[in-house]
């Protein structure tokens, strides 16, 4: 299982960490081990001292997907949910400056906490989909997906044209505006149309 992810795929987002909009998707990768499920408990990893929250909408992948069109892209799709694309924002400041990939930053250990899944039968279009995210009780990120500067079709269609993708592979579609700093003791809650997924403590 493998996870893709965008980076600066709202507007609003890109604005507050002082990046360009970008002209195509920007991708990258995190690691099978980075995935923490059941709503466990994250560990605040030694390695950084700026670890931050990005909330975003997570699709499952249902089978494999080489070169789909985006008309075609939802029935490769077979699950939709949230999860953290948790960030070492120092970390990530550094490489940046050295033009380094971000692997480091974005990829370490539990830095992908993911929530269940449901069908995407079961809920509105993703386009009309929101979602909001609150520390310690209060609401940090909402999410329009209607906001995405590339949308889900056209993601999943620009990934395939190159990476083939299999069942269970995760995409995150980046993170809306509200990014912030997570400390020791924070609980995080995230919430897909309402329903609550996520709930869990930095530890
Ligand atoms: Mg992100």
């Amino acid at each position: 299982m493998k996870i893709l992810c965008v980076g600066r795929n709202y507007r609003e987002h890109a604005k507050e960490l002082n990046n360009p909009v970008p002209d195509s998707p920007m991708i990258f990768f995190k690691p099978d081990t980075a995935v923490v499920r059941e709503n466990k408990d994250v560990y605040y990893p030694a390695f950084t001292k700026d670890l931050h929250f990005e909330c975003e909408l997570v699709v499952r992948i249902g089978k494999e997907a080489k070169h789909i069109e985006a008309d075609y892209v939802h029935k490769y799709i077979d699950g939709i949910g949230l999860g953290i694309d948790l960030t070492a924002r120092d970390v990530q400041e550094e490489i940046k400056k050295k033009g380094w990939p971000w692997t480091l930053a974005k990829g370490f250990d539990a830095s992908a906490p993911v929530s269940e899944f449901t069908s995407p039968s079961a809920l509105p279009p993703i386009p009309e989909l929101h979602f909001r995210c609150a520390i310690n009780g209060e609401v940090r990120q909402n999410g329009d997906c209607a906001d995405m500067i590339f949308s889900v079709p056209t993601l999943i269609a620009y990934i395939t044209s190159i990476i083939t993708l299999k069942k269970g592979d995760l995409i995150f579609t980046g993170t809306p505006a509200g990014v912030g700093p997570l400390h020791i003791g924070d609980h995080l809650e995230a919430w897909l149309e309402g329903e609550k997924l996520l709930d869990f403590h930095v530890r």
